[in-house]
């Protein structure tokens, strides 16, 4: 039977470490995702997906030095980072090789 919540687990970490101080947006990271057997919908907001509470938090997350891919379930690692979609290479000082 398909569920609309992905399991999840409770971890203790040091409230004043960073992952501690940024509780907040990792409930936040890990609430507003899509079903395993998912139709892209985000299942509290149930708008597509990544959703808006997901993007403000994840954004804060990364501004804090915290990589979200980590918090992230792996099947939702290509929606947002597309395989054969290359970073931006780093600019030469000397110009392009
Ligand atoms: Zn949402």
């Amino acid at each position: 039977m398909p569920t609309d919540w992905r399991a999840v687990t409770g971890l203790a970490v040091p409230a004043d470490s960073p992952l501690g101080r940024g509780g907040r947006h990792v409930e936040t990271v890990t609430g507003h995702l899509p079903p395993p057997a998912g139709r892209g919908l985000c299942a509290l907001c149930r708008t597509p997906w990544p959703c808006g509470p997901w993007d403000r938090a994840a954004r804060a997350l990364e501004e804090e030095h915290l990589p979200v891919g980590y918090l992230l379930p792996l099947d939702l690692h290509a929606v947002l980072w597309p395989p054969g979609v290359a970073p931006a290479a780093p600019e030469r000082p000397d110009g392009p090789a």
